[in-house]
């Protein structure tokens, strides 16, 4: 998330064109929630409504952080918007002998890591990892340093590349194999340097933390970006895509239209999920924007694009 007050957007005419080619899978992830199972995936459910702030924080009575189970070993988890604008959304994808978590939120309490280990039991090892370094989504790092059966990766570079043996950065694939569900992972810089895509392979779910999702996707390193979406638009044309997940909602549910920047109410936000056609097609945008930036941010039906 940009974390400076929004510039008028500038809309983009048209669909972007279909960068994919016949040959691609068709998308299997849409905004009714239903994982479908394609391809040999695990299902799971987003029909979930999220807690999305209040009209005044004040009165609001949401814990601290929501819990969505998609399946029974994979759980989304949400931060109260009243207690950080940001509401960032966590992973917390368990196989028989590890768990891993994705991102630690905008907050320093205990609650995230009392959930997910009643969440995932006493006896599995916790990797802690992020998308990416930014603030919101490394805040509860420390209360995962130090425990038992916890690994917290660190967030430089180095710390990452070695964690998932990504060499060289960016291009190589990483693998994390949590017990009988082995991840991808795919370094991505450009929104940051050490920002990572992580594809599971039983769900067919792709978190993309802030570097697509339905909000202002901003870009700090243009032609890291570009090259980072990308890679990841060819490698989603190769596998079983359920849905696309990020680490925020900043859109409602109108084509094109973003909360204010700050807001701690989003009443008719847009679903969290994104599909494998949203990969495409912001991998097309950037493609037709070109090496230069444009000089102000561009709206898409379903994310923004908000050059450096
Ligand atoms: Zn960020």
């Amino acid at each position: 998330m940009r974390c400076v007050a929004m510039l008028a957007l500038v809309a983009c005419t048209g669909a972007a064109p279909d960068a994919a080619g016949s040959d691609a899978p068709p998308p299997t992830g849409d905004a009714s929630g239903q994982g479908d199972g394609g391809g040999g995936l695990v299902p799971g459910t987003l029909a979930v409504s999220w807690m999305h702030g209040s009209q005044s924080c004040a009165q609001n009575t949401d814990p601290e952080l929501q819990v969505h189970a998609y399946n029974a070993t994979t759980h989304i988890l949400r931060q109260n918007k009243c207690d950080t604008f940001e509401a960032p959304f966590i992973y917390v994808l368990a196989g028989s002998q590890k768990a891993l978590v994705l991102d630690t939120g905008a907050t320093n309490t205990t609650t995230l890591r009392d959930t997910v280990r009643s969440l995932v039991g006493a006896s599995k090892e916790l990797i802690v990892a992020h998308s990416h370094a930014h603030g919101d989504h490394v805040a509860s790092d420390v209360r995962f340093s130090g425990q038992p059966l916890t690994t917290v990766i660190g967030t430089n570079r180095a710390a990452v590349e070695t964690a998932f043996a990504i060499a060289p950065w960016p291009t190589d694939e990483g693998t994390l194999d949590l017990g009988g569900r082995v991840l991808d992972v795919l370094a991505i810089p450009g929104h940051e340097g050490t920002h990572i895509a992580i594809y599971d392979r039983e769900t067919g779910l792709l978190l993309t933390g802030d570097s697509l999702y339905p909000g202002l996707l901003f870009v700090n390193n243009w032609s890291d970006y570009r090259a980072s979406m990308h890679r990841l638009a060819q490698f989603v044309a190769t596998r079983p895509i359920a849905h696309v997940l990020g680490a925020h909602i900043e859109m409602t549910a109108t084509p094109r239209q973003v909360y204010p920047y700050g807001t701690t109410y989003q009443p008719n936000e847009h679903v969290l999920q994104l599909a494998a056609r949203h990969v495409t097609e912001l991998d097309a945008a950037l493609t037709a924007l070109g090496a230069t930036p444009p000089a102000q941010p561009v709206a898409y039906d379903d994310f923004v694009i908000d050059p450096p």
